[in-house]
């Protein structure tokens, strides 16, 4: 029989068994549980085997290995059970980041799903009656309210149309709710459009982020997209014109995330609506982050609001709600009851609803607003930040993180909204600047996000930016530690 020259150190390795049984081991069982403990013993050994293969160790280092096992058990169990869906500081001053899952839920939102779904609930139940009931009924009632009583948000730029002098909006007005917009406007899309044409500006055929394109979702609704008039100049009546017999919809979409300035002309949602109520075509807006409060008070103009919407006679408005409204992913259909109710008997919408965490998030967050407490929303609390109460904060912060190798301070600058809302709104903040004899910024930002939590930051002119508009502030100090332990390096 041929010896390979590493066998004897395979030996030298303790058996699966025997590595459980030490005390060390059976700490972290008591911990973890055996399975899982197990299985990083397993893995642990492995590595070690295989590096015996290898050659790569000795053996004074499969000693000193076997010797250190418990410590890279403990290793890696600990990667093994990190989840990889984690916590981070939002340290960019981007309110609605979509890469850092937008809007962050409210305390009672989290206690309303705790409450609602560890237990058993009345998701599809009619409690007095005894019977099957519908999932739509637990915020249904509440967007009513709250699409009746919301006074005008803003108004478009460059119209004279007032908003308020609509009717009153409560019975008017329905809602339902999908997995998000996107699955909102395909939604409304294939129930009012299928095998018809839907009339769009070329200027309003937008990309939201990732995939979401106008024209490919038309496709996908099965609708035939008509555009209308060019880039940068549509008028009214460019859509008369394109109206036929196969005609079902007149689409707004608003543009979320770019701005067109200059020689530029689009009708107003109300020529929009008169016409279609003109040729008895149904008008719809795709307003992408719908607003339920006035974004007029953080200093910012030309973002329609939800109420606003409507009130100018829209059959239906589309909107997110993880961006304004500051609640969970969802797309929100609100309108017309007989569109409405057209849209919620498509098959399709059986695909596209949400689950009772959705329900329970999202009806938390329009108590919210029914209560006025507005503060409570926390992207709302944090666009609502004064840039001296920020400016007041990150002087506190920079005067700890300074030493030999980091230098901070304090300088003005601007946070963003985001998330596809309200593209040219800026709010005016406090930025820390922190530079490192040591490193470039783009390695300090790389050291930051390897903190825990992870703190993901701006880089400017070579300069790492952390806005602590976005971060909370139970988290400063997070941030002081991560930058200390850098700077003390
Ligand atoms: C954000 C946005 C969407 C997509 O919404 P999701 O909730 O991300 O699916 C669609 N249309 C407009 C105008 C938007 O701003």
């Amino acid at each position: 029989m041929k010896v390979t020259p590493g066998s004897e150190l395979y030996r030298k390795l303790p058996s699966v068994d025997e590595v459980m049984r030490t005390s060390e081991i059976a700490a972290l069982v008591a911990e973890e549980g055996h399975a899982a403990v197990a299985d990083a013993v397993r893995v642990v050994l492995g590595t070690l085997r295989n590096e015996i293969t290898a050659g790569t160790l000795d053996r004074g280092r499969v000693e000193l290995a076997v010797a250190g096992i418990g410590d890279a058990v403990r290793r890696e169990l600990r990667r093994a059970l990190m989840p990889s869906l984690r916590p981070v500081i939002n340290a960019t001053g981007v309110v609605l980041h979509t890469n850092l899952g937008r809007a962050p839920l409210s305390a009672s939102a989290i206690d309303h799903i705790r409450e609602t779904a560890t237990a058993y609930s009345n998701l599809e139940f009619d409690i007095e009656q005894g019977e099957r009931g519908k999932r739509d009924v637990h915020v249904n009632g509440l967007f009513k309210k709250l699409l009746g009583s919301t006074p005008s948000i803003g108004s478009e730029p460059g119209t004279a149309v007032d908003r308020s002098a609509g009717p009153e909006l409560s019975d008017e007005v329905s809602t339902i709710v999908v997995n998000n917009n996107a699955a909102a406007v395909l939604l409304a899309l294939n129930t009012i459009a299928e095998g018809g044409e839907v009339i769009v500006s070329r200027g309003e055929l937008v990309e939201i982020g990732g995939s979401f394109r106008i024209p490919d979702v038309m496709t996908k609704s099965g609708a035939v997209l008509r555009e209308v008039g060019t880039t940068n100049r549509t008028r009214v009546s460019d859509y008369e014109r394109a109206i036929n017999e196969r005609t079902r919809l007149i689409l707004r979409v608003h543009r979320s995330n770019f701005q067109i300035t200059g020689f530029t002309e689009q009708p107003s949602l109300a020529q929009l609506v008169a016409l279609g109520r003109k040729r008895n075509i149904p008008v719809m807006e795709d307003l992408g982050s719908g607003a339920f409060f006035d974004l007029r008070l953080l200093g910012i103009s030309g973002e329609p609001g939800v109420p606003d919407s409507l009130r100018a006679g829209v059959d239906i408005v589309t909107y997110s709600g993880d961006k304004l409204l500051g609640g969970p992913q969802a797309g929100i259909l609100s309108g017309r009851p007989e569109q409405i109710r057209r849209i919620r008997s498509n098959p399709m919408f059986r695909a596209l609803r949400v689950d009772k965490l959705t329900y329970a998030a999202l009806e938390a967050t329009l108590l919210a607003y029914v209560k006025r407490d507005h503060k409570a929303i926390p992207a709302i609390a944090m666009m609502s930040m004064s840039a001296s109460e920020v400016r007041h904060r990150a002087a506190l912060l920079a005067g700890q993180i300074g030493s030999a190798v980091l230098t901070a301070e304090v300088i003005d600058g601007e946070s963003v909204i985001g998330g596809g809302a309200a593209p040219s709104a800026v709010l005016p903040t406090a930025l820390i600047a922190v530079t490192s004899k040591e490193c470039s910024a783009e390695e300090l930002a790389a050291r930051l996000r390897t903190s825990d939590p992870p703190i993901i930051v701006r880089v400017e002119e070579d300069r790492v930016l952390l806005d602590l508009r976005t971060v909370f502030p139970e988290q400063d100090a997070a941030i002081a530690a991560a930058l200390s332990a850098i700077g003390a390096e």
